[in-house]
């Protein structure tokens, strides 16, 4: 017999994690498919802002989180290709904190408010059927069709064509490749570095157990000029850049650890709603070098939870739910994404990058603003 649920999300990222959550805490029957096995690592900086963590305290997720004792970070320092820097004030403390250890606890702690969580299963595509969805998966066992009343989106940036995001890009030169690996051995104070480098950006980041967590994303061109190995990459990004290669002077990739993403398109056309509700990176992706991602993913799900328990109970319609989310998501986000991309596309551009770090150097406020401008409130 077909198995049925009131709500199936789709990925078991910080989204869906969080959506699945508050909606099994509530009392609804929750199924979270994720394709991967847990933990697992993840192309990400692994900087988790302040804000991110107010949504967390929100989500009564704070203090799990916590307890993995995240690297506290209050600094930001910018450095481009020729050595010019940048040191910012962040406008609270954040966390360095893999995603191997994040998610895996963020799903631990769906299962344990009653969320069923199906990993290395993966969601192949969905119909509408008279009682809400018929959901195709593929798992370990081979092929399953499961039922749900309601169906969510939080399958991250990039999945298959017959789910959402289906916005995708055909224009090459928007696409890039996502580089990150952990390394031992590297002394770091407790801020979190952006390197710059022809063709890209590199995140460092210190995390837990002394570990220091680089992430790079580079456009197709620089990625060929390295060779196309992600140890390649990490090396030539540190050659383009001297300074994130004094950073990382006398550390070791640690082995295992290295993973890659393609293509990643931060400028895809938001779309909170797409025949159901997309969270997260489903909905939108703001540049990376804002830091602001995880934040944005959790902040979704609290805005989407209440209508999505509304529908559930009866109490508002597909269309209201639809209306509702979309108008509170770009409410909330479309802003700051539209300043994320701005900064990222002047970032990119070096002699634009040298004129705004020295015009930052004389104008802190100015800096506090556009950081401010490309997040949420704490
Ligand atoms: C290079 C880079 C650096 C970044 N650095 C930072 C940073 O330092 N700080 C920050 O806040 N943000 C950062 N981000 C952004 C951040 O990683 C994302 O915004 C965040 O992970 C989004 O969370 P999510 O839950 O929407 O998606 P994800 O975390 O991507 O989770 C989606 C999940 O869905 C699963 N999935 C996908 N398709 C299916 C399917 N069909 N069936 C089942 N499961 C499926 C995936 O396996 C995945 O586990 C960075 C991003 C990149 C690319």
């Amino acid at each position: 017999m077909t198995e049925r649920y009131d709500l199936l999300i789709i990925g078991a990222g910080l989204a869906g994690s969080a959506m699945a959550t508050v909606l099994a805490g509530g009392g609804w029957d929750v199924l979270l498919v994720e394709r991967d096995g847990f933990p697992r690592h993840k192309v990400c900086g692994e900087f988790i802002s302040p804000e991110a963590q107010t949504t967390l305290a929100t989500l009564g997720l704070k203090q799990v989180v916590a307890a993995l004792q995240p690297v506290p970070i209050q600094r930001a320092l910018l450095v481009t290709e020729r050595g010019l820097s940048l040191p910012i004030s962040l406008p609270g403390t954040a966390w360095g904190m893999s995603r191997y250890a994040l998610d895996a606890v963020l799903a631990t702690a769906a299962q344990q408010c009653g969320a069923h969580l199906r990993t290395e299963t993966t969601v192949l595509r969905y119909e509408p059927c008279a009682s809400g969805y018929t959901i195709h998966l593929r798992g370990r066992e081979g092929p399953d069709t499961v039922q749900a009343h309601a169906l969510i989106a939080a399958g991250g940036r990039h999945t298959l064509a017959s789910l959402p995001p289906r916005a995708r890009t055909q224009r090459r030169a928007r696409q890039r490749v996502g580089v990150k690996g952990h390394f031992a051995g590297v002394a770091m104070p407790a801020v979190v570095e952006l390197f710059f480098f022809p063709g890209g950006y590199a995140g460092v980041s210190p995390i837990e157990d002394g570990r220091v967590n680089v992430c790079l994303l580079a456009d197709y061109t620089a990625f060929a000029r390295a060779g196309r190995q992600i140890d390649q990459m990490l090396a030539a990004a540190a050659s383009w850049n001297p300074a994130l290669g004094r950073r990382l002077e006398g550390g070791s990739l640690v082995p295992a650890t290295a993973v890659a993403v393609a293509p990643v398109d931060t400028g895809r056309a938001a779309r909170p709603w797409d025949e159901i509700a997309c969270l997260g990176d489903a909905a939108a992706m703001i540049p990376p070098l804002c830091g602001d991602g995880m934040a944005m993913a959790l902040r979704s799900a609290e805005l989407c939870a209440p209508l999505a328990n509304a529908y559930l109970r009866g109490e508002l319609s597909l269309a209201g739910w639809a209306e509702q989310y979309s108008r509170s998501w770009h409410r909330e986000f479309a802003s700051r994404l539209r300043t994320g991309r701005t900064l990222e596309w002047a970032l990119s551009r070096p002699l634009l990058a040298a004129g705004l770090m020295r015009l930052g150097q004389f104008a802190p406020s100015l800096v506090s603003y556009l950081v401010q401008a490309t997040r949420g409130k704490q």
